[in-house]
């Protein structure tokens, strides 16, 4: 293949063949990385703890003056988590004849995620039909293509009705610890509550946006305003629900730091009723068209049973990059991967020879980003604010964002965009506002719309440890990187199974995979019982083998990783300096071929790579 000066293949001129330069594409956005690259990696974060902890521990929800007298119980499997992942793995273990589930949730109800975040405008970012679990076993149908977190919520309240998951769920608790009693071959919880349970089976569904992200702004502890997390919004100080209605900030002075995708669903519902808003922003958002709508009842009518497996994945296949012929969500997730098979024909037409698909992949990204950077220009009037929001990296370096109102709102004479795009970010707090570039910007009040701790130290984001087989920390164990049997569980902590996103398939759509997981854990906890053994565990060579081959599978990623602007998937720009890292251990060939593995492994029924005691 011909190449250029630069060592790329040669694709033809930039602007005749592809409408644009590539190697001064690739510059730009590896000085806009550099510029954002911090020696403190993800040590620029607070851990929410300590003066922090109010920002997680806080619960503006719950109904106030909750208390009950500390519970000694025993339960078949006691799962922590009531949100997507822990009801669908008790949902799963109810229908495999598992009828004793208890959930400990640190909520006052179910929904995880669900339950915590409801600032304005939160809405699901994923094709509801796909998003929201077991539609078709409950008779449910969202009301729109892409619905907001109530009824979310309320769907999660409903699988807990629907398994009858209520009954016998520990809300507003707190594990504190897991310990394993190789004597009586049971777990031990305790909780903030001082609750002695004693489970056979422990399945750990805590999800992973459950630990608000704090930056490490000096003088953060000083101001002395109204400052809050977007995963505990505080409707009290702005008054209003999650359709907006803010009537309490019309006096106020607002600053919100970070435009991830919280910020722009959040944005546009703070600008419409704060006195003043300013956004601080370090990367621009991606922010592609939402297009969101109504059911179209017709379309319901008309489908067939099986219908949501089937879109499930459907749109599964074409976000890992398979081969489609027919694209039933077709909407903004989707549409990253038509361009790119558009560019597959472009390759075999252009040197009679298929192109490298990673030079596809890259081109067909360029091409998206530049029409996703167009959007700006067509929308946001000032040329400098429209410049700044203009996001200069591979799209998949962040999660992709879709918003109808979030550009609009820098037209708006009362929104001010800051930009603190170098690796200094917002210099201080102070007691009255932020200072960035060397400007003082008063505020009543900072919303921290900075994510969630998703690739930091797990000792760090889980606030119990899990003490094994010899009293072993899961900590020390997993100290140079997690190791699993499918992602599901570790040899050395028998009876414990997790839900989540280590070293298994991971889904854009969670839900999706988490499904799977769920199904997979409960056959194995029901076989187990069936077969009237006490304990469970993987052993050391099925151990080791999926840990090489999901090693082996994750290393495609590491090039396209470290060229990234800094953000979580990449350790702050840092990839594969910390522990932390190897949180995001994914099955690379995707969701669909682990659930492939996981179902050919049930289908043998010889429970391989298990040992039983
Ligand atoms: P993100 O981690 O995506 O974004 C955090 C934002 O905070 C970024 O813009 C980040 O900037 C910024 N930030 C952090 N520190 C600073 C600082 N010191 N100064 C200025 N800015 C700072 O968090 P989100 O809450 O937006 O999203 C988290 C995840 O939640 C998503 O990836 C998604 O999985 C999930 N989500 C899902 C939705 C759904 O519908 N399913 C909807 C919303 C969120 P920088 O990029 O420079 O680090």
């Amino acid at each position: 293949m011909a190449t250029t000066d630069d060592g790329a293949p040669n694709v033809g001129s930039p602007h005749d063949a592809l409408g644009f330069d590539l190697a001064a594409l690739r510059e730009k956005y590896r000085r806009e990385r550099d510029k954002r690259l911090r020696s403190d990696g993800e040590n620029q974060y607070l851990e929410v703890a300590g003066q922090y902890a109010r920002y997680a521990e806080e619960d503006p929800f719950a109904p106030p003056g909750f208390r009950r007298a500390p519970l000694t119980v025993e339960t078949e499997v006691a799962v922590i988590g009531g949100g997507f992942s822990g009801l669908l793995a008790s949902a799963r273990l109810r229908e495999a004849g598992v009828r004793d589930v208890r959930i400990i949730e640190a909520g006052a109800d179910f929904g995880g995620a669900w339950y915590w975040n409801r600032y304005p405008g939160a809405q699901c970012d994923i094709d509801s039909y796909c998003y929201l679990p077991v539609l078709e076993e409950l008779g449910y149908m969202p009301s729109e293509k892409y619905t907001y977190a109530p009824e979310i919520f309320e769907h999660c309240q409903r699988i807990g009705r629907s398994f009858n998951l209520y009954e016998g769920a520990l809300f507003q608790t707190r594990v504190k610890e897991l310990r394993w009693n190789a004597e009586r071959k049971l777990w031990h919880v305790r909780t903030n509550l001082d609750d002695d349970i004693e489970a056979r089976f422990i399945v750990t569904a805590t999800g992973s946006t459950s630990r608000p992200k704090l930056p490490g702004i000096p003088g953060i502890d000083t101001f002395k305003g109204r400052s809050f997390h977007t995963c505990r919004w505080d409707y009290d100080y702005t008054g209003g629900d999650n359709k907006g209605g803010l009537a309490k900030l019309a006096d106020k002075r607002v600053a919100i730091i970070g435009t991830g995708s919280t910020a722009i669903q959040c944005v546009p519902y703070v600008a419409a009723d704060a006195r003043q808003l300013h956004v601080f922003q370090r990367t621009p958002c991606s922010v592609d068209v939402r297009g969101n709508a109504p059911t179209d009842l017709a379309w319901v009518a008309g489908l067939e049973p099986g219908w949501q497996d089937e879109r499930r994945n459907n749109f599964e296949d074409i976000i890992s990059g398979k081969p489609f012929e027919v694209d039933l969500v077709d909407d903004g997730w989707t549409d990253i991967y038509r361009n790119l098979q558009t560019m597959v024909s472009f390759g075999e037409k252009k040197d009679g020879e298929n192109l490298d698909a990673r030079l596809l992949a890259e081109i067909a990204d360029f091409q998206k980003m530049n029409k996703i950077r167009d959007r700006v220009d067509q929308i946001v009037r000032d040329p400098r604010t429209a410049e700044a929001l203009k996001p200069w990296y591979r799209q998949h370096c962040k999660r992709p964002g879709f918003n109808d109102d979030y550009l609009e709102v820098f037209n708006r004479p009362n929104v001010t965009l800051v930009d603190v795009s170098d690796s200094r970010g917002v210099e201080a707090i102070t007691e009255t506002g932020l200072v960035a570039n060397g400007i003082d910007y008063p505020v009543d009040c900072i919303i921290f719309a900075t994510g969630f701790e998703i690739t930091t130290s797990l000792r760090r984001r889980i606030d119990y440890d899990v003490l094994g087989e010899g009293g072993t920390s899961i900590f020390d164990h997993w100290s140079a990187g997690v190791r699993t049997l499918h992602g599901h569980s570790t040899r050395g902590f028998p009876n414990w199974f997790a839900i989540g996103i280590s070293q298994n398939g991971v889904s854009a759509n969670n839900t999706f995979a988490f499904d799977s997981q769920a199904r997979h854990l409960a056959y194995i906890i029901s076989r187990t019982i069936g077969r009237g053994a006490s304990t469970v565990q993987p052993t050391e060579n099925a151990e080791a083998a999926w840990v090489a081959e999901i090693r082996s599978k994750s290393s495609v990623n590491r090039e396209f990783l470290d060229a990234c602007t800094p953000g979580f998937h990449n350790n702050e720009g840092r990839f594969g300096e910390t522990v932390g890292a190897h949180a995001l251990e994914i099955y690379a060939p995707g969701a669909r071929a682990f659930n492939a593995i996981l179902a050919e492994w049930r289908a043998n029924g010889q429970l391989e790579g298990l040992e039983f005691g």
